[in-house]
């Protein structure tokens, strides 16, 4: 099974993406985690792509589709796999259908602009897993650390608030017209994000069967 996962950044894309891996046992492949990974270990991609992760812009479409091109390629996304955040540009959208990539659906994760803000300053992240917990619906048990690797569990910068906004503009600029993208395609599934993590899950459960 091939999966996107699409969304504003603070919808929970990446909450019901490790749901659903837990469940159907497919990896979830987050560009983010992967491109936060690459700037912590001083790669050159990783140096390429910090200065617009800071500002809260997207990194170039040829730094991305080449990561996430080497990341399917390995085995464990054999069997399918989830997207976390890829595509983000119609050129991403058309780069995974020219490498002949079939998807099988693409959960949208519908949230009003008026609670992003609210759960991006929420949002809290394994830095070294890149786990996702939140302050209010989903606390790690020890405050700080990670429940499934140990790690230390703190807030995202580009989640502070002046960088929430003109992160949730180029949302609607450049990712939100793959919802027509994939709606076209037949491939579309819209689900209403919750105020409950579990009362979401059930709606994307619901949407995939
Ligand atoms: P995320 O964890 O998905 O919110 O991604 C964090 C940051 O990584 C984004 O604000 C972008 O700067 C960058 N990023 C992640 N995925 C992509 C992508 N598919 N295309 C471009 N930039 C990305």
């Amino acid at each position: 099974m091939k999966l996107i996962f699409l969304g504003a950044p603070g919808s929970g894309k990446g909450t019901q993406a490790e749901v659903v891996t837990n469940k159907y046992g497919i990896p979830s492949v987050s560009t983010g985690n992967i491109l936060r990974e690459a700037v912590k270990n001083g790669t050159k991609s990783g140096l390429e792509a910090k200065k617009y992760m800071d500002a809260g812009d997207l990194v170039p479409d040829s730094v991305v589709i080449g990561i996430l091109k080497d990341k399917i390629a390995g085995d464990d996304c054999k069997n399918g796999f989830i997207l976390d955040g890829f595509p983000r540009t119609v050129a991403q959208a058309e780069a995974l259908e020219e490498m002949g990539v079939e998807i099988d659906k693409v959960v949208n994760i519908s949230v009003a602009d008026e609670k992003i803000a609210g759960r991006m300053g929420d949002r809290r992240v394994c830095q070294d897993c890149g786990a996702s917990y939140s302050v209010t619906y989903k606390p790690p048990k020890a405050e700080g650390v990670c429940d499934s690797c140990g790690g230390k569990v703190a807030q995202r910068d580009d989640d502070k608030p002046e960088t929430v906004k003109s992160r949730l503009a180029i949302y609607h600029d450049k990712t939100a017209p793959l919802i027509g993208f994939y709606e076209k395609r037949g491939k579309l599934v819209t689900v209403e994000g919750q105020e409950e993590i579990a009362d979401t899950s059930k709606l994307v459960f619901a949407a995939l069967e």
